[in-house]
């Protein structure tokens, strides 16, 4: 069961991630903490991307296609993922398809966590995770950014009919709820 979870900034993807890992037995995958753990460790990847998650734009298409290439071929996630963050641009996306392609896998679901642009604000304002990129300024900066790059992914997966939106209005329980239930109309499930 390969899984994207996508959705604005403070739309909820992680918690949510987190959930449907433990539910299904099937590792979360967060390109955004990848990073963050990375700039804490001060990899050499880490080095690469630190002034551009400062800043709230987008790491490099290669840089991500290549590093979640390369995860995905660990053991783990043999059996199925749940993608978060990623794919955020439609080079990505269409970078995504031929990996699925070359390892005959397939997309089981594009779940689409909708939530309007005022509550995103303050989500992330008010979460108090200590993120460099979650002052007013940034959060904004990465709104952007997910309207001009990330929103067109959504389009890309609605052409191959795999969109499947939630109102990601409500307690963390019921929106699992909805997400839960919009995935058991997969078979594989
Ligand atoms: P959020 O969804 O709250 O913005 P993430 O943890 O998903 O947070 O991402 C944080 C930052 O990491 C992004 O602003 C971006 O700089 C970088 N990043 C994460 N995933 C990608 C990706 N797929 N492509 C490019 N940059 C990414």
């Amino acid at each position: 069961m390969n899984i994207i979870l996508f959705g604005p900034p403070g739309a909820g993807k992680g918690t949510q991630a987190k959930l449907l890992q433990d539910k299904y037995s099937i590792p979360h995958l967060s390109t955004g903490n990848i990073f963050r753990s990375a700039i804490k460790n001060k990899t050499p990847l880490g080095v690469k991307v630190k002034s551009i998650l400062d800043s709230g734009q987008l790491v490099p298409d290669e840089t991500v296609v290549d590093l979640v290439a390369d995860e995905l071929t660990k053991d783990k996630y043999k059996d199925g993922y749940i993608l978060d963050g990623f794919p955020r641009t439609v080079p990505q996306a269409e970078a995504f398809d031929a990996f699925l392609e070359k390892n005959n896998d397939a997309l089981d679901a594009f779940i689409l966590l909708s939530v309007p642009e005022e509550e995103l604000i303050k989500r992330i304002l008010s979460r108090g995770e200590d993120r460099s990129d979650d002052t007013e300024e940034k959060v904004k900066t990465r709104l952007q950014v997910y309207r001009d790059e990330t929103e067109p992914v959504k389009n890309y997966y609605d052409q191959q009919g795999k969109v499947q939106e939630i109102d990601g209005l409500g307690s963390i329980e019921e929106i699992f709820e909805r997400i839960t239930s919009a995935l058991s109309v997969h078979k594989t499930v």
